[in-house]
């Protein structure tokens, strides 16, 4: 599910048990500002790897946008597979 902005809080608790690539949606928080009228909002996400993570509005908007997909499991396991695929051809090469 791909979000282009989600500004309200009504919008955002909306999204809750949503899916952005990895990542769920579990709770939406209010911060009330000491310094302005303006609300922010924290928002939960739990990983498909069971890494739990909390974002600000704005970099939670990355996740929403599909910018973000996990919590860095994805990369990983990218970075992984190359790695185990890159050495198989080498030991098949009989390089290893
Ligand atoms: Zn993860």
């Amino acid at each position: 599910m791909i979000i282009k902005k989600a500004k309200k809080i009504d919008t955002l608790q909306q999204l809750v048990g949503q899916k952005f690539g990895r990542f769920l949606l579990k709770e939406v928080n209010t911060i009330k500002s000491t310094t302005s009228n303006r609300n922010s909002f924290t928002l939960n996400f739990i990983c498909d790897c069971g890494v739990n993570r909390t974002y600000s509005h704005s970099k939670a908007t990355n996740i929403f946008k599909g910018t973000t997909k996990s919590c860095g499991c994805l990369r990983k396991e990218k970075w992984a597979k190359s790695y185990y695929s890159w050495k198989k051809d080498w030991t098949q090469k009989g390089l290893l």
